[in-house]
């Protein structure tokens, strides 16, 4: 039973004492008062259950407050809080042995940050001083951030300020084949085949050409021979879970390697099982990156992030000193630790892709079924649903509409998020302990949702 604050003074001070830009992002017109969690549930102050299949943004990982990784993090709060990494101390030297040792070589230098933004500011300032060269190349439509430096990568405009950010980074066409110009259901890389029509022929990938050829075309015009690195989310986020055609990144990175350029992948949403097949988004498009970056569910919620690179170029750290007070925080790397173990020990990689399947497979029924669903897409548990005004047009169904349909799924329940640079796409990213029984019930609820806006519009 919760006991605090009232609702209304927690709104006042929301009003009074917080950043109005962080009011923006309270999506819901009704907002819903967290209280506690457990797993893949969380309580509102009324005590209103609710299915958690946002994750907070795919960052609680093993499910909120997973009692393994709570005790993890309460012995190590009774034992050291802090010291700064100048000195030895143990859970930071035995997390980076266990990150290590799950990524493929030559992947093996781990530096810990506290957030994805820190961990990508990183990344850029790395891939500078390994290469010599200053040009950074990324998605529209991609996200990577909220740091000067990061909001340069980002390319959806609800995210950018009217200010200078940083130099140098330049968008390429993102090869979104359900949105973007070319595109068909075999060249996504997907558990089930989610859009009929397809403009490959024979097996070759038209619309994966045709992206490469626009990528040829950024680095001719906007950064000619002087790249220092090009990042992708092996899965778009924010973006509204924006799949590539197959080999398209395997190609993107031959292009950038040969131009001197290091390949980033961005696993801050994708990382730690979320996808499913692999513990890491990259090892489905076949690539190994020169640097990962990651944070969100590294430790199911805990501020952390983190990048892992090669020895070489870790080595070109060394040209400058970096220092950084809480990276590797004794309780953050402590619970990371026991992250990666419950992710094993709880077969979470297993169990995201066979409750994230079902629940594509579930979801493109209603996609058959409903005009306005335009898409079912993702991996594992990092699914979009891309709903439209009609299939024939495919334009964006409106920001009310979507949020009448928000507001309705959660009104019955379940928390899902939105995403897309129009808004359009809702996005699922629970929890990876989420089960079957769960999906089907926000199968029906979303069926209910969808169905109470149809009945809308034809009243
Ligand atoms: N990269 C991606 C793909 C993200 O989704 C985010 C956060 N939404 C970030 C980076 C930034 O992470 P943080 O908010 O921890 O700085």
């Amino acid at each position: 039973e919760f006991k605090g604050m009232s609702k209304e003074r927690m709104l006042e001070i929301r009003q009074q004492n917080c950043f109005p830009m962080t009011m923006k992002v309270t999506f819901y017109k009704k907002p819903v008062f967290i209280h506690q969690g457990h797993m893949q549930w969380l309580w509102d102050v009324d005590g209103k259950r609710y299915l958690d299949l946002f994750a907070g943004v795919a960052t609680v990982s093993v499910g909120h407050s997973h009692p393994k990784v709570t005790a993890a993090a309460e012995r190590q709060l009774k034992r050291l809080w802090h010291t700064t990494n100048i000195y030895v101390y143990p859970t930071l030297h035995e997390y980076c042995e266990k990150l290590a040792s799950n990524l493929p070589e030559p992947l093996k230098v781990v530096y810990l940050t506290n957030s994805g933004s820190e961990a990508n500011d990183l990344a850029v300032m790395l891939a500078r001083l390994h290469t010599g060269n200053f040009d950074i190349i990324t998605f529209r439509g991609s996200y990577h951030g909220g740091s000067p430096q990061s909001t340069g990568l980002v390319s959806n405009h609800s995210y950018k300020y009217p200010v200078a950010s940083s130099l140098g980074c330049t968008n390429t066409m993102c090869p979104d084949v359900f949105r973007g110009i070319w595109g068909g259901s075999h060249c996504r890389d997907s558990p089930v085949q989610t859009i009929r029509e397809c403009s490959c022929a024979q097996g070759h990938c038209m619309a994966k050409d045709q992206y490469i050829s626009q990528l040829r075309e950024t680095f001719a015009t906007s950064v000619p021979s002087r790249i220092a690195a090009f990042f992708g989310e092996p899965i778009q986020g924010v973006g509204g879970a924006v799949q590539y055609p197959k080999n398209y990144l395997k190609e993107a990175f031959e292009l950038v390697r040969e131009r001197g350029g290091l390949c980033i992948a961005d696993e801050v949403q994708t990382g730690f099982g979320r996808t499913g097949s692999h513990m890491w988004g990259f090892q489905s498009h076949g690539v190994i990156p020169d640097i990962v970056t990651m944070a969100k569910g590294i430790a199911n919620g805990f501020p952390m992030g983190a990048i892992v690179t090669t020895p070489e170029i870790a080595a070109s750290f060394n040209k400058a000193v970096h220092f950084n007070t809480f990276g590797g925080n004794p309780v953050a790397s402590a619970i990371a630790s026991s992250v990666l173990d419950t992710v094993k020990e709880d077969g979470l990689q297993k169990n995201s892709l066979d409750v994230g399947t079902h629940l594509m497979t579930e979801l493109a029924k209603l996609r058959d079924k409903y005009e306005i669903i335009g898409d079912v897409r993702g991996k594992g548990l990092m699914i979009g649903v891309e709903m439209v005004k009609d299939k024939a047009s495919r334009d964006p169904l409106s920001p009310e509409v979507m949020s009448e349909i928000f507001e309705d799924v959660k009104d019955m329940g379940v928390l899902i998020g939105k995403g897309g640079i129009y808004g359009q796409t809702f996005r699922i990213k629970p929890p990876m302990c989420v089960t079957m029984d769960d999906a089907d019930f926000f199968v029906a609820v979303f069926n209910k949702a969808v169905h109470n806006c149809m009945e809308r519009r034809v009243r």
